[in-house]
């Protein structure tokens, strides 16, 4: 059986049992259930880390441990919040344009590119549709492709943990509509590499929506990574989408991008929430950029402590991956219940991702040393989490 059809099955048994349920199971008795669909009720809605105890670090959502500079707390601080938002974001999209080389209508900004993933994927593929993904690869995939009505088609990473691009251009077939290539990849941080991502636009059909998902690009240190900025303008089958969450700390503001052909924003923007990007998250993202070099001075103390911590887990023996991100793989397969729970009683908080293993995010100075102590006793109780495969 293929991961595919196993998926499938998987997902006829599920809706198979939750159509039993759903007759015996009703708001009140004597009126039917209410019809949803299947695909919908089969999928478990989006569940945020656990809040992280006081005394521990909150490492599992690639937060920016830095507090937001005084401008951005200013910009926020002078909205008025009785008036709706530039629902065009014009500031903010002439701002990236004008960055990026390119017109107006080839920016797209949203409430997060979680928001813009979606909106992308709602505008290419439907029933009947497949989307192409890497897996493991950033968690919000599999959802936004199920309430799109299309259907998900993984392809395994190798087992360096990252992309197997051969096989996903293998992969498409007449129905695939969309192709996302992640990097660096959420979890594994691993990256495509320029000449990788060269090869793989050139074997897959120039009418498949590809969306390059740069979400931590600001990390990215190994000059042979693709980027985004060197590609736009190549492919007019390529969008690029980035967010000001991570390296620039705007997380909690919900705000990101895409660039690329104007025709393909367009549909994008015909799926979109009008409204979504608040004013309040317009004015921080350009305060942001007008303060650019302070916030990627953070940005690289972050990618140095991510190196140093990476040097440490490799010297304790974790087959962890070479992180371009801002955060690091573990993992841990069977053992990552009882390895979480030894990080835990150290006070770190990262991401279990069953059943592959944990990320866990580089944060606070403060932190390193007890992540550092967690991972050496997951070692020592844990012998077998060092089996893996051999990496660079
Ligand atoms: C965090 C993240 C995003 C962006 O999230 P938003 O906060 O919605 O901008 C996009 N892709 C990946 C892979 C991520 O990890």
């Amino acid at each position: 059986m293929t991961f595919h059809n196993y998926a499938l099955h998987l997902l006829c048994r599920a809706t198979k049992g939750l159509g039993n349920r759903l007759e015996t199971v009703t708001d009140s008795p004597g009126t039917p259930a209410v019809r949803l669909r299947p695909e919908i009720l089969a999928t478990a809605p989006y569940r945020q880390g656990k809040p992280a105890p006081a005394e521990a670090y909150k490492l599992s959502s690639n937060e920016n441990p830095f507090p937001p500079i005084p401008a951005v707390v200013e910009a926020i601080a002078a909205m008025s919040v009785n008036r709706y938002p530039d629902a065009a974001a014009t500031l903010l999209s002439e701002r990236l344009a004008e960055r990026f080389g390119v017109s107006r209508g080839e920016v797209h900004v949203g409430s997060g590119s979680v928001s813009i993933l979606a909106q992308f994927i709602q505008a290419a593929a439907g029933p009947g549709d497949e989307v192409l993904y890497s897996w493991r690869s950033f968690e919000a995939y599999p959802g936004l492709v199920t309430v799109a009505g299309a259907t998900s088609i993984r392809i395994p990473n190798l087992p360096d943990h990252r992309h197997d691009l051969a096989a996903m251009a293998a992969a498409v077939t007449d129905r695939t509509r969309v192709a996302i290539v992640c990097t660096p990849n959420n979890p594994t941080g691993s990256i495509v590499t320029a000449e990788e991502f060269a090869a793989f636009m050139a074997a897959v059909p120039g009418d498949l929506l590809v969306l390059l998902d740069e979400a931590y690009v600001e990390f990215v240190t190994d000059p042979a990574a693709v980027n985004g900025r060197d590609v736009l303008g190549r492919y007019p089958n390529l969008v690029v989408l980035r967010t000001f969450s991570k390296a620039y700390g705007l997380a909690g503001l919900r705000v990101g991008y895409a660039i690329g052909p104007e025709r393909i924003l367009d549909a994008a923007r015909a799926t979109a929430i009008p409204l979504s990007v608040t004013e309040p998250a317009q004015r921080a993202a350009l305060a942001a950029l007008d303060h650019e070099e302070e916030l990627l001075e953070r940005v690289a103390v972050l990618a140095a402590r991510r190196d140093d911590v990476f040097e440490a887990v490799r010297a304790q023996g974790w087959p962890v991956p070479r992180s371009q991100a801002n955060f690091l793989w573990f993992a841990t397969g069977a053992d990552t219940e009882a390895a979480n729970d030894i990080f835990l009683a150290h006070g770190i908080v990262g991401r279990v991702l069953l059943p592959e293993g944990i990320r866990i995010s580089i944060g606070e100075a403060e932190s390193v040393e007890k992540l550092l102590a967690a991972s050496a006793e997951v070692v020592e109780k844990l012998p077998g989490v060092l089996t893996g495969p051999t990496l660079d």
